[in-house]
């Protein structure tokens, strides 16, 4: 930690602040009385997400890739790492900026907080159990990742990531931590990044049929942005250096989720079946009892109220 005044603002520096989640974690930390500093080379982040900032005397947007050196000529108190593309298609799109920002992106990033001493928390990933053998997941099970896979750029580079985290915790003690994000929604996803829920939503506010990959078996646990910024605030502000899973333990199969953001739009649309994509892990759900137990975390959220706040972004958009 930096010397500082007493009473100083605290200051977070937020790569990939300019996405979906590190765009809602930027305003947390201000109302919370950091000073931020946003990172971002927007390919897959937007200035949109943090137009209503300009001006703020306590933010500042550097557009740079972080895969890059990274010189920052002030102190830095947390270094909270978001970059990376989030979504299947993007892993389609630009697999090689997905390992590069999770491998040398990530490496950068914790040389730059050993440089200034600062904490670092590593945005990790429910991937990193590929298509989980084990469920719900709990924070002690390897995986089952398919290295060669279309994925594999994404979650390959999401373990090493976590690897070398705990390399710098061990060897240049660097106090890191590691959250592995289950899916989350809200306001501020991409429209069109192909992920269920800007899909089905955007679907449904047109009256076009949502699209089901394989039978719609699959299943998944939605978690709430809100909720999620708190529980990796409260990891960041924690003493442990443990993996921890953040997520809504609330699963449910892909076609109940489509009925829901049916009725929850009041859309006319029906359903129609699409190829199961390869490699997609047929279930999903965060066991949480570390979270409960270490942060005293749990989603607060209901599905129902997260998607009326969702549409009503989307409804703005589409
Ligand atoms: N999915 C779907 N239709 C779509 C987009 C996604 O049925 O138009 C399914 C996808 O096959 C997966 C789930 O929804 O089983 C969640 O997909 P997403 O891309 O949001 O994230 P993932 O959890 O697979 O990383």
């Amino acid at each position: 930690m930096s010397l500082k005044k007493k009473g100083a603002k605290p200051t977070s520096v937020v790569t990939g602040g300019a996405g979906f989640l590190g765009s809602h974690l930027t305003d947390y930390l201000l109302a919370k009385g950091h000073k931020v500093v946003t990172l971002d080379n927007l390919v897959t982040g937007s200035v949109d997400n943090i137009a209503h900032l300009a001006g703020n005397k306590n933010f500042r947007f550097i557009e740079q890739d972080v895969t890059e050196f990274l010189f920052l000529d002030f102190d830095v108190d947390y270094l909270w790492h978001f970059a990376s593309p989030a979504s299947p298609i993007d892993y389609l799109d630009i697999p090689i900026q997905t390992l590069k920002v999770g491998s040398l992106g990530t490496h950068k990033a914790l040389g730059l907080a050993a440089h200034k001493k600062a904490k670092f928390l590593l945005a990790s990933t429910s991937e990193i159990y590929g298509d989980p053998l084990v469920h719900p997941q709990t924070e002690e099970y390897w995986g089952n990742v398919n290295t060669i896979g279309p994925r594999g750029c994404y979650d390959e580079a999401k373990r090493f990531a976590e690897a070398i985290t705990m390399a710098y915790h061990r060897e240049h003690k660097v106090d890191t931590k590691i959250v592995r994000i289950f899916n989350t929604y809200g306001p501020r996803m991409r429209l069109n990044d192909g992920r269920v829920v800007p899909a089905f939503v955007s679907q449904a506010l047109k009256n076009k049929p949502l699209t089901v990959f394989g039978e719609g078996k699959q299943t998944r646990s939605f978690c709430y942005c809100a909720d999620l910024i708190e529980g990796i605030y409260r990891l960041m502000m924690s003493s442990t250096n443990l993996p921890v899973n953040i997520g809504n333990p609330s699963e449910l199969t892909v076609l109940d989720f489509a009925h829901e953001i049916i009725k929850a739009t009041g859309s006319k649309s029906k359903v129609v079946y699409r190829p199961l994509p390869q490699d997609d892990p047929r279930q999903r759900k965060p066991d949480i009892s570390r979270a409960k137990k270490i942060l005293k975390w749990e989603p607060k959220v209901g599905l129902g109220e997260g998607l009326i706040k969702t549409i009503e972004y989307f409804r703005g958009k589409v």
